[in-house]
């Protein structure tokens, strides 16, 4: 049974030195996923250093804080969702398998990204057969079986993590 995400902090404050980041500050998004607990740090440039590494980075980005009166959401683009979906490939824990899942969902709405068809492994686990748009190499993406109820949950807590929403 995977686990909940928990998301650790609000967007829009720098996680090293606590600073309030303004309106046209660009800043660096990291995106984290250890024992489960999805978490999102952004670093303002001053304190912003070499990029983190590791199997539980899941994501880097940078962006600037969109002007008051947008929509007070932190951009999320389509390279992003890409970047994260290609780096959970291989993920077998079950919160990785479900993210994927919901990230190939959201990638197929866009029209990012084809099915192609649906296997089985020996173990009866169900693999879609996929592939990015413009893409030669076929994506294997697991279905976790999840609920409509499960892959409400997990989007929306992708959403918060992925678009962090400003005060
Ligand atoms: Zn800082």
């Amino acid at each position: 049974m995977a686990k909940e995400y928990n998301i650790s902090r609000p967007a829009g404050t720098c996680g090293e030195c606590g600073k309030q980041l303004q309106v046209g500050d660009e800043f660096v998004t990291v995106v984290k996923d250890a024992d489960d607990e999805l978490s999102r740090n952004d670093y303002c440039m001053s304190c912003w250093k070499n990029p983190p590494e590791g199997p539980d980075v899941l994501g880097v980005w940078h962006s600037k804080i969109p002007p008051k009166q947008e929509k007070k959401r932190l951009f999320v683009d389509d390279d992003l969702l890409v970047n994260l979906f290609t780096r959970l490939e291989g993920a077998d824990d079950p919160s990785r398998i479900n993210l994927r899942f919901v990230l190939a969902l959201v990638l197929m709405r866009k029209r990012l990204l084809s099915y192609d068809g649906m296997t089985r492994t020996p173990d009866g686990r169900e693999m879609w057969n996929m592939r990015l748009r413009g893409a030669e190499a076929a994506n294997s993406v697991e279905n976790p079986h999840m609920d409509d109820e499960k892959i409400a949950d997990v989007s929306r807590r992708l959403g918060e993590i992925l678009e962090g929403e400003l005060e």
